[in-house]
């Protein structure tokens, strides 16, 4: 239990170092609102090249002042970040595992482990809710969503879906991942969401004012943030993605998307092709269905089963079929 290990008191703002080895360790701001309540916590940095969610939580780790706050905010900007300062694609550089894969951690293990136990023991217990950044990598063009858990309780699901359509990100998709640092959390009970904003290693003004403005609906969602005049309401422009098609490459070859992100797309419709270095089609991408493109690879080299485009089917779409 972080605020009673380290002693941080109702109305206090602190800014700790977590250690997960004798050489690495964990930059988290505890701030304690002067009023009780819940208890965000806020992770980013997860993969290295994923700007948009640790700068936003870097400027709220500053912003935010416990007198505003009914209720308590945890925040980890860089969970991987020797993956981070080295701008390394999906993996933790020392041990090149995907720290998003690699939950439950273990107390004896490589550093991936060694990070995800350490966010588990630490963090995780006084979650009452919990929302991990994600933006698409380096080699990733996205469009803004958030992922909503299946892996939990009716309850923890529930409460995670409401939360996730108070945001205003575009589509929310149902995930069915179980070991990430999001999906483990709601395993064990606790109601959270995966969001993604910006991609290709690049972040601006404008991604971050719009996950800060997330981040507060969220704060505000959960009465952390009390603010009579703005409650938190529905996102009623966000369509609900039932059905999604992650494509991985079959072959390792040359790319050649022909989307973009958010796109409409229709039933049949190359979204990109495979080649090899002689220019022969390796394999040709076509959508399943009437749908939206949700992200893709902007890489022009890929490595076998690296995934190339992911789109889905908004519920609006269902509604016109039916
Ligand atoms: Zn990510």
């Amino acid at each position: 239990m972080i605020f009673e290990k380290y002693e941080i008191k109702q109305g206090e703002k602190k800014r700790i170092s977590v250690p997960v080895t004798e050489t690495v360790s964990l930059d988290v701001t505890c701030i304690r609102g002067c009023s009780g309540g819940k208890t965000l916590v806020l992770t980013a940095g997860v993969h290295g090249c994923e700007y948009v969610g640790a700068e936003t939580l870097k400027r709220l780790a500053e912003a935010l002042k416990p007198e505003e706050l009914s209720g308590n905010v945890i925040l980890l900007p860089v969970a991987n970040p020797s993956g981070f300062f080295a701008g390394t694609k999906r993996t933790v550089p020392e041990d090149g595992v995907n720290l998003n894969r690699a939950f439950p951690g273990k107390k004896e293990g490589t550093l991936s482990a060694r990070t995800a136990w350490v966010i588990e023991q630490e963090l995780y217990p006084e979650a009452d809710f919990l929302a991990d950044l994600h933006s698409g990598d380096g080699d990733e063009a996205l469009h803004p969503l958030v992922f909503f858990p299946a892996a939990g309780t009716d309850e923890v699901n529930q409460k995670s879906l409401a939360a996730a359509k108070v945001l205003s990100v575009p589509y929310r998709v149902r995930s069915a991942s179980r070991n990430g640092l999001y999906s483990w959390a709601v395993q064990k009970g606790i109601p959270a969401v995966l969001m993604e904003r910006g991609g290709r290693g690049l972040w601006s003004e404008e991604e971050v004012r719009d996950y800060e403005r997330d981040v507060r609906a969220l704060m505000r969602f959960l009465k952390i943030l009390p603010d009579a005049n703005k409650e938190s309401e529905e996102n009623k422009d966000q369509a609900e993605i039932n059905r999604a098609v992650y494509e991985e490459a079959r072959h390792t070859g040359f790319w050649y998307p022909n989307v973009k992100p958010g796109e409409g797309i229709r039933k049949g419709q190359v979204l990109g092709k495979l080649e090899n270095s002689a220019g022969e089609i390796l394999q040709e991408v076509r959508a399943e269905f009437d749908g939206a493109v949700l992200y893709y690879s902007v890489a022009l080299g890929v490595k076998k089963g690296e995934l190339l485009a992911a789109y889905g089917q908004p519920s609006c779409f269902f509604a016109e079929q039916d």
